[in-house]
């Protein structure tokens, strides 16, 4: 399908949407982008991008801006228990071979990705909420301040909480899942290891990487409670207490802690691998189709792998409607099939029981391919 001045709205300026947006203007659409938010700004943490996100910041010509933010490239994956003692070590250089698994700053992701977007021509609109969309010939957006726009075609790709999500697919809205994320950035101390940590305990587990040439050090602690009962998803939490909570863990988790200054919590929701991606006119990328627990440190790259083959497969359709449908046919599988790997990495981190524990950690030594989180 010829994609030259198709228009395109993109509803949401995260990783997938900005990663979609270029990929569409490349490819000669002409793609605006509504965002909520008053800019293009993210929270202060870190994320891993492993070689599948990797590829595809190259074939989006941004894997070199990227690299010239100072990422730092884990050379390996190192599983812990609570006490410090090394579980499993993945060798990413041995597994994957010229390949980077990339630590990285939310914001120099986002910077990048924004910026690669502009370049190739996209019209990104901040503070433009959109309060609903309607799928058809011509699909509608209204925004919340009763704005209406039309475009050829309109993706969701506006996270957990999307607004086209539950058009295309009615039912129940995002579920806490019993798991609170605590996420902080700290200045580094010293020269870091190039490499990830996961230290693992009865109902929490610590992951831990070094960011921006080994300055500082990015930090998600998870634990499992019953209920959120703050309003919205995620607040200042209390150092002491995310000590308090990791207190009978090792020396390196204590130390590490002894250090955190400023902290937020993020009640973690999600909802079932959507049934329908597309409607007429209409797709959803990223979080708005797959939520996942972070526990393979996969969302971030599914969502730019989403951008990578919606556009991909609108190109190589004979029109939109098969275009949107073999896009589907190509990624629902693969993200069922991690979000359910990341919900069962919950399970073995997590063990309470010893007996159950080392099964566990013989379970993780056996599993193969995995990028923690
Ligand atoms: P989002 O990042 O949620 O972006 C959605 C955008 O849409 C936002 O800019 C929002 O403001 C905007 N928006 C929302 N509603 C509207 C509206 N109505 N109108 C207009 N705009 C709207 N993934 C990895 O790959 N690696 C990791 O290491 C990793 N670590 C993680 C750690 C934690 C603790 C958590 C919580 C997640 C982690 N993830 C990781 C997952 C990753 O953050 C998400 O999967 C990813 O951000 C999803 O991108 P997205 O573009 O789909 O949605």
């Amino acid at each position: 399908m010829d994609l030259n001045q198709l228009k395109v709205a993109v509803v949401g300026a995260g990783i997938g949407g900005l990663a979609l947006a270029r990929a569409l203007a490349l490819r000669g659409a002409s793609v605006t982008v509504l965002e909520q938010a008053p800019e293009i700004r993210e929270v202060g943490a870190g994320l891993q991008v492993s070689p599948n996100g990797v590829a595809v910041m190259r074939g989006l010509g941004l894997d070199q801006a990227l690299l010239a933010r100072r990422p730092v490239e884990a050379g390996a994956v190192s599983l812990r228990d609570a006490g410090g003692d090394e579980v499993l070590r993945l060798d990413l250089a041995r597994h994957a071979p010229g390949q980077s698994h990339l630590c990285v700053h939310r914001a120099d992701l986002i910077d990048v990705l924004a910026e690669g977007a502009r370049a190739a021509g996209v019209r990104l609109r901040l503070l433009h909420k959109v309060d609903a969309v309607t799928p058809g010939p011509r699909p509608e957006i209204v925004t919340c301040r009763g704005a209406r726009l039309r475009a050829d075609l309109v993706i969701g790709a506006d996270g957990l909480h999307s607004r086209l999500r539950p058009v295309l697919n009615p039912g129940a809205a995002p579920a806490f899942t019993r798991h609170v994320a605590w996420r902080a950035v700290l200045p580094e101390t010293g020269t870091p290891a190039a490499e990830v940590r996961l230290y693992m305990g009865p109902k929490r587990h610590i992951v831990t990487y070094p960011l921006r040439g080994g300055t500082l050090r990015n930090l998600v602690a998870v634990e499992e409670t019953p209920v959120w009962t703050e309003e919205g998803w995620s607040h200042a939490g209390d150092p002491d207490r995310l000590r308090a909570l990791f207190s009978d863990f090792g020396p390196d988790v204590r130390d590490l802690l002894a250090r955190v200054e400023t902290v937020h919590r993020w009640g973690l929701f999600r909802h079932p691998v959507a049934r329908r991606w597309h409607g007429e006119g209409t797709a959803l990328v990223g979080d708005a189709a797959h939520p996942t627990l972070p526990f393979m440190a996969q969302g971030a790259c599914l969502a730019l792998e989403d951008a990578w083959v919606l556009a991909e497969s609108l190109a190589e359709g004979t029109d939109m409607a098969s275009g949107l449908s073999a896009y589907q046919q190509a990624r629902q599988g693969r993200a069922s099939r991690i979000v359910a790997a990341a919900s069962r990495n919950a399970w073995k981190y997590h063990l309470s029981l010893p007996p159950l524990r080392r099964a566990g950690h013989m379970a993780l030594r056996l599993g193969g391919r995995f990028a923690p989180g």
